[in-house]
């Protein structure tokens, strides 16, 4: 989707990883910023990694000037797991509905939480820092999924989308 007018009749939406300067240049180029803070007031939303930065309430050491939409309340810090050259996988475990799911991930340039908000709900950690984090309809990852072919936390999303 790239114009407000596309979220009409969608039922949920991933914003995947990439450049979020990048995306957050477009989203006010296309004047996706309120239209997108509306939908995730109303319908499940799911941010990966540049997501979860575009998802946050607040950007640490914020030299590239992201603006987020805060949707959920967080605070993150760009790219502090490594540059690209030090991406990585890493086997981890999601607590999803009441069960603990181990899944294979990646971190790419990937954003670290910094701090989590008092309703904000720690859904996986990476050595005591929160890497999936949940408030009502929006879901927050630091890492990559879609790399593997493990559907478990894309079903989790699906499930959300039903209820
Ligand atoms: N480093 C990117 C950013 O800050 C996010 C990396 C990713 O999405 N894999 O936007």
């Amino acid at each position: 989707m790239k114009l407000p007018e596309d979220l009409n009749g969608l039922k949920a939406l991933i914003v995947p990883g990439g450049e979020s300067t990048t995306m957050e240049i477009l989203i006010d180029r296309y004047r996706l910023r309120q239209p997108l803070i509306d939908f995730a007031a109303r319908h499940p939303i799911y941010g990966t990694c540049a997501g979860m930065i575009l998802f946050s309430s607040n950007v640490d050491d914020n030299q590239a000037c992201v603006r987020p939409l805060n949707l959920i309340d967080i605070d993150v810090a760009r790219i502090a797991y490594g540059r690209q050259v030090y991406s990585f996988d890493r086997q981890l475990e999601l607590t999803l509905n009441g069960g603990v799911h181990g899944v294979s991930v990646s971190f790419i340039r990937a954003p670290r939480v910094t701090r989590v908000g008092p309703e904000v709900a720690v859904l996986a950690s990476l050595d005591a820092s929160p890497v999936l984090v949940e408030r009502g309809n929006v879901l927050a990852a630091s890492f990559h999924t879609e790399l593997n072919d493990d559907t478990v936390l894309l079903n989790y999303f699906l499930r959300k989308i039903r209820a």
